[in-house]
């Protein structure tokens, strides 16, 4: 269950007071193949975020100031939850952020996009954004190995976004670079599971495509 407040917080860049959502708890039943969490109940994604309602600056609510409650203290506009996401890798974007960090806020924007707008062309776009921005982070080492060496999960989720993004044979050969990088470790047994499966569903859609005369 999801449960949520308001809060009042401040605009650290126009200094705009404004109200908000914020979460208290939440929890998911699964997760989908690019690890979107399956939220039950209420959706909290578009609430991890705070965009400002006068100047649009967006991001984290830990990087906002706090407010003083008061009369006529405007709320977060509706803007999608694709947007809100979008907004916040401009604000990283500007702060210089990592390409993983850009990455990981444009995955959320499609993620966005597929369970709370139901905008698929965003979700492809941002699934499309987040891929490259992965794969530079991958060439530039700029995937984390510690604590966890997440690099081989990251590179079975370009195989993944190339796959939802209708390039089998690009994820065909994403998943291909996975198992070599395992060695053997059992933790990771899931991942080799996932890349398995994902690369038969890659497979059958190749063989679905009306060959070329
Ligand atoms: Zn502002």
């Amino acid at each position: 269950m999801t449960t949520w407040s308001t809060i009042v917080i401040r605009c650290p860049k126009c200094d705009t007071t404004f109200t908000g959502t914020t979460i208290g708890s939440c929890g998911y039943a699964g997760k989908d193949t690019d690890f979107y969490p399956q939220y039950w109940g209420a959706n909290p994604l578009p609430h991890f975020v705070k965009v400002c309602p006068s100047c649009n600056y967006a991001d984290y609510p830990s990087k906002f100031k706090q407010g003083t409650p008061g009369q006529d203290v405007p709320k977060e506009e509706g803007l999608p939850c694709w947007r809100r996401y979008e907004l916040v890798a401009e604000t990283h974007r500007q702060q210089s952020a990592s390409a993983f960090n850009l990455a990981q806020t444009l995955h959320r924007a499609a993620w966005g996009a597929r369970a709370v707008d139901g905008d698929e062309p965003k979700e492809v776009e941002f699934l499309g954004q987040a891929r490259e921005l992965f794969q530079q982070a991958l060439s530039e080492d700029g995937v984390p190995t510690e604590p966890d060496d997440l690099r081989p999960i990251i590179t079975y989720l370009v195989g993944e976004l190339y796959r939802r993004t209708g390039d089998a044979s690009a994820a065909i050969e994403w998943f291909a670079k996975v198992p070599p990088m395992l060695n053997g470790d059992e933790k990771l047994d899931w991942l080799s599971k996932l890349v398995e499966s994902q690369t038969t569903l890659a497979q059958e859609s190749q063989k679905e495509k009306p060959s070329k005369e």
